[in-house]
């Protein structure tokens, strides 16, 4: 498979095929990621990508999902995507599910009829990036959109039954807006009500934004107890029909696999603990992206 730079997928996406189609992310600003700086924005060329999905055919037959990446594929022209998705179907047949990351700007380029017309060629699953469903802290972090944005673009992708996975980010909220942070993104992924959520807690990266906003005293890292604090109360806030809440992620301090309704209460007792001490925390050598 032909791989250029940093190639990226969520921990679900281990086991699948993964076919870079795009360079980089089209949006590329936010002040905590790292993952694509420096690469210009680029859609590889048919050949390349009709060779990798040819390779898929004759050496990846015991994957049943395939993932597509750079940051954002989703931003591609629908004409495209539909080309892509065609050729994967024609090509890899016995496929379960395609998947791809999104954001508010790419999905803001697709009608409902559209997103329709991707899930029934098997694209099945979201992975929606939206750190924050707080005004002040998506334009603090430049994620270049607004909470009721998110809600209305996510909603769009859980109306056209496709599966949504939506990231959030704690700790990446400007000095003392936690609490708003937290609450408001539990209220965003409550209005939204995807099928999972996976919980990350902020690792400040030399080089980015961030870092230097640390330095020189615009960002504070939240303590571990205000980081617990903050999963807390956005796992309270955080109402789901029939969903997961996840901080399984490497990052977190508290691993976490929640099935909501039904679970909440126990998580939260788990968190109470952790908080107050009672429970180990994962060991910061432990911990990454
Ligand atoms: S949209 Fe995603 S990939 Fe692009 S800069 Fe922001 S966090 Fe990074």
């Amino acid at each position: 498979m032909n791989y250029v730079g940093n190639i990226i997928r969520p921990p679900s996406e281990a086991y699948s095929i993964i076919l870079q189609v795009t360079l980089g992310c089209s949006h590329n600003r936010c002040i905590f990621c790292s993952t694509y700086k420096g690469t210009k924005f680029g859609i590889k060329d048919d050949e390349t990508i009709l060779k990798d999905i040819d390779y898929a055919s004759r050496v990846l037959k015991n994957h049943k999902k395939l993932f597509i990446t750079d940051g954002d594929a989703l931003v591609l022209p629908q004409k495209k995507l539909i080309w892509l998705l065609d050729n994967i179907n024609k090509k890899l047949p016995w496929l379960e599910r395609v998947g791809i990351y999104g954001n508010a700007k790419s999905l803001k380029r697709k009608t409902l009829d559209e997103l329709i017309e991707l899930r029934e060629r098997k694209l099945g699953i979201i992975y929606y990036g939206v750190e924050s469903g707080n005004d002040i802290t998506l334009k603090y972090i430049k994620k270049g959109v607004d909470a009721a944005t998110l809600i209305e673009q996510g909603q769009k992708v859980k109306n056209a039954k496709i599966q949504l996975s939506v990231t959030v980010l704690l700790g990446i909220h400007p000095p003392g807006l936690g609490l708003e942070h937290s609450i408001d993104t539990g209220n965003l992924l409550s209005k939204m009500d995807p099928d999972y959520v996976g919980a990350l807690t902020v690792i400040v990266v030399e080089g980015t934004e961030l870092y230097k906003m640390q330095q020189n005293g615009e960002y504070i890292l939240p303590s571990k107890k205000d980081l617990l604090l903050e999963l807390r109360n956005m796992l309270y806030s955080t109402n789901l029909s029939n969903g997961y809440f996840m901080s399984n992620h490497a990052s977190n301090y508290v691993p976490l696999k929640v099935k909501l309704p039904e679970d909440k209460d126990r998580a939260l007792e788990l968190l109470d603990k952790a908080i107050n001490g009672e429970l180990a925390l994962r060991q910061e050598w432990m911990r990454g992206l």
